[in-house]
């Protein structure tokens, strides 16, 4: 802790110290031969205006410090009334996630994943849904980023793990289709020390045979190219479940985790699909990533597929799975169908052009 008794008018001076200080410890130094280097945040309140008495100085600047570390290292931030703001939520949505946990207040809805070739749904996506009583309808893309943050990430993924190897299983009784569950996995639950345990129980428990178990992870859990890494992988494939990257060409896509790691599928982020067919450049992604898959027998998942234009270009090009609106949105497992999909037998660009003279000779 660094203190700083009258700063004077000149606000510019807090923040030219706190600038000194993160260059000064960022500096290399070398230790012992090598070079070591130290990537320093700092957070800064300033009494009164951040606080008047030492605990909510402390505590704000703790919360400016967060942010900087939020920020990626190497940095200041000066607190803000609006990151108070921000701090206050995220504890009221981890208070309210541990109620939902406890009081089981948590829901998996369940979203199609089709066969591009027959139409079939073969596979089924498990994703969470959670209303608050005070806070309300909460998105994912809200409340996970604070359970990764908070650590509860791993409590509400094993619940999650639990409950969708057993809601698969009654929505392939009742339907009698062997269908595929995929289950999105944290990049903190990836790394947690009784993952393959706990995915090991919950098949045991559940019945799902391991072969039908898909766990999705992002690009950011395998960035930390570790040896672990390449364990915890070989562990859950032993197991029988296989491995999806999700959200594939967002993050770092380096085309050597793909191969390093027997990866299983890699499912093509919406982004690039909402412009097909008209945008060139997603569409060159969207082939390349589909031409990868089919060169390294991976299968390839189109996400957020909404109308024709896109399914005709994917199935065109040959791409494995499709999910999306055009399909069905994730629904609640009674709501759960198995109801396949006829498509129009539709041409790729290069079958149309090796056709072309055949279709000129029936116009003759
Ligand atoms: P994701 O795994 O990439 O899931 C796909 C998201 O796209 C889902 O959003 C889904 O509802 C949405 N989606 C599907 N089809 C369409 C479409 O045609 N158009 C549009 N605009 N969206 C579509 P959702 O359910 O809000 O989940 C967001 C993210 O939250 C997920 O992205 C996943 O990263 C995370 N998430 C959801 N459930 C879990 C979970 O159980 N565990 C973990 N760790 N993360 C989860
Ligand atoms: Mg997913
Ligand atoms: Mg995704």
């Amino acid at each position: 802790m660094v203190l700083l008794p009258e700063p004077g008018e000149d606000a510019g001076v807090v923040e030219r110290l706190a600038r000194k200080i993160v260059d000064a410890i960022g500096a290399p130094m070398i230790l012992h031969g090598q070079e070591l280097e130290v990537t320093p945040s700092l957070g800064v309140a300033v009494f009164p205006d951040d606080g008047a008495h030492a605990d909510t100085l402390m505590k704000n600047a703790d919360t400016a410090l967060y942010r900087a570390k939020a920020l990626g290292r190497n940095a200041y931030r000066m607190f803000s009334s609006d990151m108070a703001k921000v701090a206050d939520r995220r504890l009221s949505i981890e208070a309210a996630m541990r109620q939902a946990l406890k009081r089981n207040e948590f829901r998996l809805h369940y979203q199609p994943q089709v066969d591009l070739d027959s139409g079939a749904v073969t596979g089924m996506e498990a994703l969470l849904r959670w209303t608050d009583p005070l806070l309300g309808v909460m998105s994912p893309a809200d409340f996970i980023p604070v359970a990764e943050e908070s650590g509860l990430i791993l409590q509400i993924g094993e619940w999650v793990l639990r409950t969708a190897t057993r809601e698969a299983v009654d929505i392939q009784q009742r339907s009698g289709h062997d269908l595929r569950l995929a289950v999105n996995l944290s990049a903190r639950q990836f790394r947690q020390n009784d993952l393959v345990e706990i995915v090991a129980d919950a098949l045991t428990r559940s019945g799902l045979p391991a072969a039908q178990l898909e766990l999705e992870i992002t690009e950011g859990a395998l960035m930390a190219d570790t040896d672990e890494t390449q364990v915890r992988l070989k562990a859950l494939q032993a197991l029988g479940v296989s491995i999806a990257i999700d959200d594939f060409g967002v993050g770092f896509s380096s085309l050597s985790y793909v191969t390093r790691f027997d990866i299983d599928t890699l499912k093509i982020d919406r982004s690039f699909i909402a412009a097909l067919p008209g945008s060139a450049s997603d569409a060159a992604v969207a082939r390349t990533v589909i031409a990868l898959g089919q060169a390294l027998d991976i299968t390839v998942v189109a996400e957020g597929v909404e109308n024709d234009a896109q399914l005709d270009f994917l199935r065109g090009h040959r791409c494995d799975l499709a999910q999306g609106a055009r399909f069905g949105m994730p629904v609640e497992p009674a709501s759960f169908s198995v109801q396949g999909f006829h498509f129009a037998a539709a041409l790729s660009p290069d079958d149309f052009i090796a056709r072309l003279p055949e279709l000129a000779a029936i116009r003759a």
